[in-house]
């Protein structure tokens, strides 16, 4: 028999003129997906990928689980491939299907013939398999209404496939297609979710993390590489670039009023993304705000805090609420790493008391006594790329 995994394209197919650059990126993305998996044929036809184990060494369970998690794809299922012959599809659907069809409290047959030479009707196919299955498994009833199992049979050009139900697949954009983002990565619960949901909507990231060494401990950062890491199975894989933070965050700390220490940190934090984001080709930054959440989310708060760059600051989370954001974290594996207890730099010289409405006029005052280019680029200059070398004894 012939086990392969059938993925049906989501949006994708409504894209039209870009359906061809669409679907070489999803196949792209998909391949990379598997590669640990053993070797694949994957290959696009009438608007599904398939997906060809090439030895009987591929672990199809993983690779049916990675090809879930991939953007663009909307249902994935194992499917079993035959000859386009109506006992070899009838003896295909019992083989495959058979336990199943043990167990199911009712059936139906569901056919689609996308190669019109086949000589019968998708409906005539799915009664005669239909009949003879009611026949070989006298206990399940036929529901065409309402079923527990559909067997679905398809007889597409090179062969026939049948499969059962098709579970839901990541949904989205393949990864890519919408161009590229620096995403800020703190370490916390909110900002790998906006990478996920950027991520989805077709945006390859570059992650960013700003480290504090020595208030900000290596385990900190090691913890923003580990989110990194569990997020490349949906955003592909992705090196870490680790900002120093200490000296401007030092800077901020001697030189400005206390109540504007947040505002004017995370200011510093936009203008090196910004940078990063130009030398990589980025058109936006992607940032775990949500609304309100705390005093530096507040609409005034974000306003000052993006006043001072040109790229869009995009915040997927901004229309969620803690419960929903910590959903999807559990969802997507990453809240178990976020509430490990490292301190993020944000929190080192968090002010006793800070100004939820910053005003724009008193930040540039502040900033006015400081070398504000020097400070970026000397952190430019001591970026750390990539997951294991430490920039910091
Ligand atoms: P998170 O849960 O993502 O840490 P948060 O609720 O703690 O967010 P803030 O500390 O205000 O909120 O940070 C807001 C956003 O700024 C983060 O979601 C992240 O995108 C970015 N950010 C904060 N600290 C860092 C950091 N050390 N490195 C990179 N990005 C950061
Ligand atoms: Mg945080």
């Amino acid at each position: 028999m012939n086990d392969m995994i059938l993925l049906k394209q989501g949006e994708l197919v409504l894209k039209g003129l870009n359906k061809r650059s669409f679907e070489t990126r999803l196949i792209a993305n998909i391949r990379k997906a598997l590669a640990p998996f053993g070797e694949f044929d994957v290959y696009a036809m009438q608007s599904a990928v398939y997906v060809e184990p090439q030895s009987p060494d591929c672990d199809m369970d993983a690779a049916l689980d990675a090809c879930g998690a991939v953007f663009g794809v909307n249902t994935v299922t194992r499917a079993a491939a035959c000859e386009k012959d109506m006992d070899a599809i009838f003896d295909t659907a019992a083989r495959y299907l058979g336990d199943e069809l043990r167990s199911a409290a009712s059936f139906k047959v569901e056919s689609k013939r996308a190669d019109k030479r086949f000589p019968m009707t998708s409906i005539d196919i799915s009664r005669h398999i239909g009949g003879r299955l009611a026949e070989a498994y006298p206990h399940v009833r036929v529901d065409v209404r309402d079923p527990a199992l559909c067997v679905n049979i398809e007889i597409r050009d090179t062969a026939a496939y049948v499969h059962g139900k098709a579970l839901r697949g990541a949904g989205g954009l393949p990864v890519g297609v919408s161009g590229r983002a620096v995403t800020l990565l703190s370490g916390g619960i909110d900002s790998p979710v906006a990478a996920y949901m950027a991520a989805k909507r077709g945006l390859r990231l570059i992650p960013v993390h700003f480290a504090s060494p020595p208030y900000t401990s290596e385990l900190a950062r090691r913890k923003a590489v580990e989110l990194a890491g569990i997020l490349s199975r949906y955003c592909g894989r992705m090196a870490v670039e680790t900002v120093p933070f200490t000296r401007i965050q030092e800077t901020i700390g001697q030189s400005c009023p206390e109540g504007l220490h947040t505002v004017i940190a995370r200011r510093f934090m936009m203008r090196a993304a910004e940078r990063i984001a130009l030398y990589h080709g980025c058109g936006a930054i992607v940032t775990g705000e949500s609304l309100g959440q705390v005093a530096s989310q507040t609409l005034q708060a974000m306003t000052v805090t993006q006043e001072c760059i040109s790229l869009p600051v995009l915040r997927p989370c901004v229309g969620l609420d803690k419960r929903e954001i910590i959903d999807i974290a559990n969802s997507i594996g990453t809240y178990e790493t976020s509430i490990l207890p490292y301190e993020d730099c944000c929190a080192v010289f968090t002010p006793r008391r800070p100004r939820t409405k910053p005003p724009l006029r008193e930040v540039l005052e502040a900033e006015s006594g400081l070398d504000v280019e020097g400070l970026v680029g000397e952190a430019l200059e001591g970026i750390v790329h990539g997951m294991d070398r430490t920039g910091y004894k």
